[in-house]
């Protein structure tokens, strides 16, 4: 395929993504520019990260910490553009992905919670982060189990992070109403934490290419989309 081609095809794809979001939030009375599109270019290299860019996507999602800290070296003339960590972070990852100012999604641990905010302290900023939640119950998931979450909430005060919401994912091979289930619980979770514990936690993160409409209509502030963007320009894993 030609630069162009593969260009072409994204800008399509792009459309199509925000086009089924504005619809999906307004089928269920919610304001389209609440639900942010993350472009996650975890399956592409710098080249096809860059051409989602010209697209229009400026939110890139990586999960490996390595392919985001060598995107975002390669691509700091693209502006604004903002990166966010949404899979596993070790806590030797930590100062150099703090680097990219990123959101972090994937928090798992309260020990990466006081990692990160050290770092962010050492570094002069402030991160914000989200608790992930294992709310499928799968065994082979990361993330807080649910009863964990309020005890971190109550007593956590690191100074060098902001804890905006939660992160989630549907179990393996969920269908729909199942994972939509999922996401409503996690939002009657996010609810509930609010109330028990005075936090303010207004991000939802949740939701991928299989099931962002779900999602949205259980209402996630935040969808991961990867394999959708590059439909066509990579093969689909
Ligand atoms: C890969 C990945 C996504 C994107 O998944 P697609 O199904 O390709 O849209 C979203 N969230 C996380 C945590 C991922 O690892």
């Amino acid at each position: 395929m030609t630069e162009q081609h593969t260009q072409k095809r994204i800008d399509e794809n792009w459309q199509f993504v925000k086009q089924q979001v504005r619809e999906t939030a307004l089928s269920c009375e919610r304001d389209p520019d609440s639900v942010r599109i993350i472009g996650v270019s975890k399956y592409v290299d710098e080249e096809l990260t860059r051409a989602l860019t010209l697209a229009g996507c400026r939110e890139l999602g990586e999960s490996r910490p390595q392919l985001m800290w060598q995107k975002s070296l390669a691509m700091q003339d693209v502006e604004p553009l903002l990166w966010h960590m949404i899979g596993h972070l070790q806590r030797n990852k930590v100062r150099r992905s703090l680097h990219c100012k990123p959101m972090i999604h994937s928090v798992d641990s309260e020990r990466l919670l006081s990692a990160i905010s050290d770092e962010a302290l050492l570094q002069g900023v402030c991160i914000d982060v989200l608790l992930e939640v294992n709310i499928s119950g799968d065994e082979a998931k990361t993330g807080f189990l649910p009863d964990a979450l309020e005890p971190v909430l109550v007593s956590n005060n690191d100074p060098g992070i902001a804890i905006r919401g939660l992160m989630a994912m549907a179990g393996w091979g969920t269908d729909a109403s199942t994972a939509r289930s999922q996401f409503e619980r996690t939002r009657e979770l996010r609810d509930r934490l609010q109330r028990s514990t005075g936090r303010y936690l207004p991000e939802l993160s949740m939701g991928m290419s299989g099931d962002f409409q779900e999602a949205i209509l259980a209402g996630a502030t935040m969808v991961r989309i990867g394999s959708t963007l590059f439909d066509g320009v990579i093969k689909r894993t």
